[in-house]
């Protein structure tokens, strides 16, 4: 069988960490076929649509894909494409696990949490105005219907993944309402799942807490921003933003894609580390049930950290964005491979 994938290799370092994770997939032996796409500013250029109607057609088609980081310019200009690609196919579960890598000394060792983001809504709605000069409104949107269906996802999905425990996170001491709901629709869900410890932290004391002691954490439920902030935070936790990969879950697709932007400091110098996106490829494996090539994948990151000999720059290594992509797909083939 073949598996049809929506790409959309991004741009910044985006073709060079999804290029390096394709040719890692590949090496599975598994059959697939990209149906590769532009976005944001270079699909503009071509197309004069910043998610082209191909694209589109294609995710409703595959229903997977596989994407880099797309840059999004800063105050001002098109709004983010991923946040649009998220709200448009309601992929409303953002799930980011972080655990570490063997080799890669953290201050951490044995961190193992999940991140379960809220994707669609909150301060992400992108709804503001200018109330009048120097002054300007940015509305955080939080309804009941996606505040519980995230938490169904983080109980469930804990329930699946034989967790024992989930925090939720939030502000509302200040946002009595918008947060308030949050909590009391996760509060709520929490009932249905007594085997599954159910606590609330405020989300700075979260944060604090996080580089304190990670252990006492097992999954995050938050909402948008809180989420996308303390997902970086746990990347560097376990050694950063090259490493933490993603998943973006919904009933009529998934995309998968690391933690991290497009980089545009060391964008085009084939340095930048794949391994959030091949972890990202390794989700979507086992998205697509096949466990077998999702194991071979994570057994042949795990070689290439474990050996510590071919390290990308973020890592105090010197080997590029291919070489690694070289090592684990030899890796892969590799017969003594555990
Ligand atoms: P970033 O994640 O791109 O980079 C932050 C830092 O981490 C930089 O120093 C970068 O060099 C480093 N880094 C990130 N990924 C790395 C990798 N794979 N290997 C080695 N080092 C890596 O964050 P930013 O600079 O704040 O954002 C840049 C652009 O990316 C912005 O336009 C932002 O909107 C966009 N962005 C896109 C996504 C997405 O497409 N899902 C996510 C986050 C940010």
């Amino acid at each position: 069988m073949t598996y049809k994938i929506t790409l959309i290799p991004g741009d910044g370092i985006g073709p060079e960490v999804t290029s390096a994770a394709v040719r890692v997939l590949e090496a599975t032996g598994l059959k697939f076929e990209w149906e590769s796409f532009a976005a944001g500013a270079e699909a503009y250029e071509k197309y004069k649509e910043y998610i082209p109607k191909e694209l589109n057609e294609s995710i409703e088609r595959t229903r997977i894909g596989l994407k880099g980081p797309v840059t999004t310019p800063i105050g001002g200009g098109f709004s983010s494409i991923n946040v649009e690609l998220r709200k448009r196919f309601e992929l409303y579960a953002n799930v980011r696990p972080i655990r570490n890598l063997p080799g890669v000394h953290t201050r951490y060792p044995g961190v193992d949490l999940v991140v379960v983001r809220e994707n669609t809504e909150g301060l992400y709605s992108g709804i503001e105005h200018e109330v009048v000069p120097g002054v300007v409104e940015s509305l955080k949107i939080i309804t009941e219907k996606a505040s519980t269906r995230i938490s169904k996802f983080a109980f469930n999905y804990a329930r699946k993944m034989g967790r024992k425990k989930i925090h939720s996170i939030h502000k509302a001491n200040i946002m009595k309402m918008s947060d308030g709901l949050f909590i009391r629709c996760s509060r709520n869900i929490s009932k249905e799942y007594p085997e599954i410890i159910y606590g609330e932290h405020i989300v700075d004391n979260t944060c604090m807490q996080l580089v304190m002691n990670p252990y006492q954490y097992d999954i995050l439920l938050l909402e948008n921003l809180y989420g996308d902030i303390v997902s970086d935070l746990c990347a560097g936790l376990v050694g950063g933003l090259g490493l933490a990969p993603g998943a973006n879950i919904g009933e009529r697709a998934s995309i998968f894609e690391a933690v991290h932007g497009s980089a545009p400091d060391i964008a085009g110098k084939n340095i930048a580390n794949p391994t959030a996106v091949i972890r990202s490829g390794i989700l979507m494996l086992r998205h697509l049930d096949e466990q077998d090539a999702a194991n071979r994948v994570k057994a042949a990151v795990h070689h290439v950290y474990r050996e510590g000999k071919h390290l990308t720059r973020d890592m105090g290594g010197t080997t590029s964005t291919s070489e690694f992509a070289d090592k684990v797909v030899e890796a892969i083939h590799s017969k003594d491979l555990v």
